[in-house]
């Protein structure tokens, strides 16, 4: 008998014939004779609806009341689940955040798990109940119902399988597994038997959101070896852990990030101290930089190009014409017409030619690549918005991604 933990999200969860679907699903699980704890997630745009009140009624609602609201969704669906299962003749109880014992720190709306003791989950489970606890949730030491951040369910589930010493830990979704790239980009892109936790956090922060990349970062903090799968049909997902056996894989995926903007700041005079006031500034105004090139000075003028996420654009150009105004010269233009394009694979780190494959692909395509940035697992370029989806599906097809049939 097996201890397996399972994680519901709100698309699993939207409506009744959902939840009976997952009680089923439970149930079948139960029948095979493995003891089981559920995570849900509230039912889908529950959580939005709830933000949207809140914020109809006042722009900057307090933090305590806005926890208070947000785990009303999740509240909704445990016990709507543990009456689902119980009308099957599954012995089943809901447990919230605080009664699972998720102790959190005092953050509200983005709290950090600080400590779970389970509460009396072990002995439902070794009486024979189903347990269905309120994802996105915990309590802090002031007794006050905290939440995680958005997607935060992803995080109550892998910390709970860790605390739990699961023997399996299945996050149910709506897509059957991380792919190679996003299919509705790259039609033959290849579901992933198994991806490391760095490649899926790359990947995912890269645009193919699967999970919340806090819980990804936990899993892999405990080495919580979890299943993403789905709960819409029978398929085998993708396995996420610490190393994949299918180590001479270099390149895992390809990810392509549309929300980008490219930041050109021109004319700026070479000398010290001048690159540091700009993004000083972009700090001060919380934009989040990703990229960044300068180029060597000629005539006493350098020109420093960075990207930003779109919704950072403006406020980056704004910051950047304070320091200008300051400087006495340059100027500052953003193009949103771009997009980042990454190959991630822990592969990298031992094998050479990555970067010169890639390129050649895009050259061969007629892609002209703007800007370049690498780490160790990965290597990124900006290109024109509009050959995104083309420089992407060229590069899957370059490493050999592409499946089969
Ligand atoms: N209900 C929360 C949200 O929508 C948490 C979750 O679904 O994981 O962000
Ligand atoms: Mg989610």
């Amino acid at each position: 008998m097996s201890l397996i933990v399972q994680k519901y999200g709100g698309t699993s969860v939207k409506d009744l014939d959902r939840i009976k679907a997952v009680a089923e699903r439970i149930k079948r699980t139960r029948d095979a004779g493995h003891q089981v704890c559920v995570v849900v997630s509230a039912r889908g745009g529950v959580t939005n609806r709830l933000i949207a009140d809140a914020k109809s009624l006042h722009p900057n609602p307090d933090k305590r009341e806005m926890d208070l609201l947000l785990s009303v969704g999740e509240q909704e669906t445990i016990a709507l689940t543990a009456i689902a299962l119980q009308s099957l003749g599954v012995a089943a109880v809901s447990r919230t955040g605080a009664q699972a014992g998720i102790h959190t720190d005092l953050f509200h709306t983005k709290a950090r798990i600080v400590d779970i003791d389970g509460g009396d989950i072990k002995e439902q489970l070794d009486a024979g109940r189903v347990v269905i606890v309120a994802g996105f949730q915990g309590v802090n030491s002031a007794g006050q119902i905290t939440t995680l951040g958005r997607g935060g369910s992803d995080l109550s589930a892998i910390a709970l399988a860790g605390a739990l010493k699961a023997d399996v830990c299945q996050i149910y979704t709506d897509v059957d597994g991380v792919y190679t790239a996003d299919p509705r980009i790259v039609p033959n892109a290849r579901k992933l038997d198994e991806v490391a936790y760095d490649e899926m956090l790359e990947l995912a922060s890269l645009g193919s959101k699967v999970m919340q990349s806090r819980s990804v970062e936990f899993a892999s903090k405990f080495n919580v070896v979890f299943e993403v799968r789905s709960s819409f049909n029978d398929n085998p997902g993708t396995l996420v852990k610490a190393e994949t056996t299918l180590e001479d894989v270099v390149v895992r995926g390809v990810a392509a990030d549309r929300n980008q903007t490219k930041v050109v700041v021109s004319d700026l005079p070479d000398e010290p101290g001048v690159a540091a006031r700009v993004f000083q500034a972009l700090a001060q105004a919380h934009v989040n930089v990703d990229m960044i090139v300068q180029n060597v000075g000629r005539d006493g003028v350098a020109n420093l190009t960075f990207t930003v996420g779109n919704d950072d654009a403006s406020s980056a150009e704004e910051a950047v014409a304070t320091v200008l105004k300051e400087v006495g010269a340059g100027a500052v233009r953003a193009a949103e017409n771009v997009a980042k394009i990454s190959v991630v694979g822990i592969g990298m780190r031992s094998h050479s030619g990555v970067a010169s494959k890639m390129f050649d692909a895009l050259a061969d395509s007629g892609v002209n690549i703007q800007m370049i940035s690498t780490s160790e697992i990965k290597i990124s370029v900006i290109v024109d918005l509009e050959k995104a989806e083309h420089a992407t599906r060229v590069v899957h097809t370059a490493f050999g991604l592409d499946r089969d049939d």
